[in-house]
């Protein structure tokens, strides 16, 4: 990560990285918040809620990164400090509710369908600018920034395109200036394409595998 920071002339301590800590139980993740993540995402409601009532996250801000269903929002809102996956209008209202009856604001990033993907979470690129205008009028909720998950490719190399329309996107969004919201992060790149991220601009980065080892998927938690 910080090779990439320095290649591109940024600061490697601008770029957070978020453990992805799907299917490792709540030991592991603590190892790796010992060992200096700035953040641990989870992808399943039920799996977060397990571990982190055995205090898995204890030390570092949590990410929900996973699929957003709306009959599981109430449940995260104000447990998790940052909603990466958010892609609708009624998502961001059904956030914004919850979050008020908590008395709290909850932080959120929106998810941008880049490769546009038919069936996959995020926003096609250009519905994203009325998105961002009705959430910055829902209390309860705020917006911090941009999350995309790029179609998957052989060679990383093939991702930067995504990547780079990605901060592209970024950029414009920061520039509009919508009333409420601070387009703060840019999260994009996983285990394989996080350097490529990185050189095109990202400042949050989701690994899993590189941290954890690959995960054992006969193995469930929560
Ligand atoms: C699992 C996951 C990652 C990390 O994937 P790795 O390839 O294991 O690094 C990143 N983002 C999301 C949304 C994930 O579900």
């Amino acid at each position: 990560m910080a090779e990439a920071a320095l290649q591109s002339g940024r600061d490697p301590k601008e770029i957070r990285l978020v453990a992805a800590a799907k299917m490792n139980d709540a030991a592991a993740v603590q190892d790796a918040i010992a060992a200096g993540v700035d953040a641990v995402g989870e992808n399943r409601v039920q799996e977060l809620l397990t571990k982190h009532g055995q205090g898995a996250y204890v030390g570092v801000p949590l990410h929900f990164i996973g699929h957003l269903q709306t009959n599981k929002i109430r449940q995260i809102v104000g447990v998790c400090d940052l909603i990466e996956s958010v892609d609708s209008l009624r998502q961001i209202e059904m956030i914004g509710k919850r979050a008020a009856a908590l008395e709290i604001v909850q932080d959120i990033l929106v998810e941008v369908n880049i490769g546009r993907e038919p069936g996959k979470a995020g926003v096609f690129a250009e519905a994203l600018d009325e998105l961002l205008g009705k959430a910055g009028e829902t209390p309860g909720v705020r917006v911090k920034g941009l999350m995309a998950i790029p179609p998957y490719v052989e060679n990383p190399a093939d991702s930067r395109p995504y990547f780079d329309a990605m901060y592209q996107l970024f950029v414009d969004m920061t520039e509009k200036k919508y009333d409420n919201i601070s387009m703060h992060f840019l999260s994009m790149g996983m285990s394989d394409s996080f350097a490529e991220a990185i050189k095109a601009g990202a400042n949050m980065v989701r690994i899993g595998t590189a941290i954890f080892g690959a995960r054992r998927y006969h193995r469930e938690i929560g």
